[in-house]
């Protein structure tokens, strides 16, 4: 295989693969569709999501509001930093053993249970309810530097104080080792002569160029691989997971609280039985003006200081699509209708056991922001992460056998981990 390794994305999956192939020795472009903001307004991020005037997602035919950024880091710019495994077992036992990725990647991005004194008041609240109700809250995991984090709540808009990893850091390891990263480098198609892949067409802005490579590593997220793939005449986009989720919020009258650190406990005993996690959140402004809520609950939802809430995240059915024009479907079956209603009333109870008015608590729309399924190992690649194309690799989210129900960030960096490993030593 070729000398140059060319990896379309630079986020999660794309900056993990170009680290680990660059420390490695292997000469490697990364080609990033977005540009390289600066995250350091407090609009932030909020430009770079792929949404319009109607929200900071786009949203399918069926009401669903994905969220995703397209910027150099990709969606890990705007994560909450939460890290944890998920899908281990899944990947065993399609032939993947991941846990000195898992631990390598836990390592290097520090990942430690939110402590106490990083939790606001919010959160403390609903970890008295959740003992009341004799739920099992723990703190969640997270790939933050707690010593840098002011707790403004904001880290889906890019974290200011530079408290949380992103995948620009992997990437700063790998310019270090001589990779290189191009920005507004929008790869359109694979090229391929039979089975065996040639390289990228690409639209940059001295135009569409071709660039030759016997390598490609394709990363460009659970939306963005199956479109390229697709229009490469490579059958993907179909099983789309999303774990969509709601929040529930309710208003206690007296509170007053400050911003504080989104999702810092985790209750996950309902993953395996009902299909969900619990977490609590609090949206930004604009979610909820956007959220298609009733006027009266965007009025109630502008007194952020009295406003609680908790995400219900769920392990959704791999249900949707992606179409090679970049529309995509998500309905909602009754199975995934009852997982988010059952959510809800969980939700509700901890809400009111924490202090809420009962008859302030109202629910969100359907939103997501785990995309992937879409190239799916066992279907569009095989476990090597290999495609039908000699030389063409996946590895993002798409690449997931199933859905994880989980924050996914850990299990991509891992998969990444340990596809530039094997590559690395195949390469010349
Ligand atoms: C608001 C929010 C909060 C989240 N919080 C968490 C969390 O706390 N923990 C967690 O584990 N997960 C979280 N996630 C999910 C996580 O961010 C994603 O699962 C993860 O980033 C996906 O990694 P990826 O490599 O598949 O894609 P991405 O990280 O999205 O990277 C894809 C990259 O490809 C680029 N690209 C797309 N098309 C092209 C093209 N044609 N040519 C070149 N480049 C292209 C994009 O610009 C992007 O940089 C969150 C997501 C959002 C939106």
């Amino acid at each position: 295989m070729s000398d140059n390794i060319i990896i379309v994305g630079s986020g999660v999956g794309g900056a993990t693969a170009a680290k680990e192939l660059a420390h490695r020795g292997k000469k490697v472009t990364v080609l990033e569709a977005g540009g390289y903001p600066k995250i350091g307004t407090e609009w932030r991020a909020l430009r770079y999501y792929t949404g319009s005037f109607w929200g900071p997602g786009e949203f399918s035919g069926d009401g669903v509001e994905i969220l995703r950024t397209f910027m150099v880091g990709g969606s890990s710019m705007t994560t909450i930093g939460n890290g944890v495994r998920s899908l281990q077992n899944e990947f065993r036992s399609v032939g993947i053993k991941l846990e000195e990725e898992f631990l390598e990647a836990e390592t290097e991005l520090n990942i430690t249970p939110c402590p106490e004194e990083n939790m606001g008041e919010r959160t403390k609240l609903l970890l008295e309810a959740s003992e009341e109700l004799g739920y099992d809250m723990k703190p969640m995991p997270k790939y933050i530097d707690y010593s840098r984090c002011s707790g403004c709540g904001n880290c889906a808009l890019g974290c200011i104080p530079g408290a949380k990893w992103t995948s620009r850091n992997y990437l700063g390891e790998s310019y270090k080792n001589g990779a290189e990263l191009k920005t507004n480098h929008n790869v359109i198609e694979i090229l391929h002569k039979g089975d065996e892949v040639r390289g990228v067409k690409v639209r940059t802005p001295d135009g569409v160029k071709e660039l030759e490579s016997s390598c490609v590593i394709l990363a460009a997220g659970g939306i963005g691989t199956p479109i390229i793939l697709q229009n490469s005449g490579i059958d993907a986009g179909s099983h789309l997971f999303a774990d969509t989720f709601i929040n529930t919020f309710g208003v206690i009258q007296n509170a007053d609280f400050e911003n504080e650190l989104g999702m810092a406990t985790i209750i996950d005993e309902f993953h395996d039985s009902e299909g969900f996690i619990l977490s609590p959140y609090i949206e930004g402004p604009l979610d909820l003006l956007t959220d298609r809520i009733s006027l009266s609950n965007k009025i109630r939802s502008l007194n952020v200081k009295k406003l609680i809430g908790v995400m219900a995240k769920t392990r959704d059915e791999p249900n949707g699509k992606v179409n090679a024009d970049g529309s995509f479907e998500k309905p909602i079956p009754e199975v995934d209708q009852e997982k988010i209603d059952k959510g809800f009333e969980r939700s509700s109870l901890l809400l009111e056991a924490a202090g809420a008015d009962p008859k302030s608590i109202f629910r969100t729309h359907i939103r997501a922001a785990h995309l992937g399924g879409t190239a799916g190992i066992g279907r569009v690649i095989d476990k090597e992460q290999e495609t039908e194309v000699s030389g063409l690799f996946v590895s993002d989210c798409s690449a997931f056998p199933e859905t994880p129900g989980k924050p996914p960030v850990l299990s991509i960096i891992a998969l990444s981990k340990h596809l530039a490993k094997r590559l690395a030593d195949e390469v010349s």
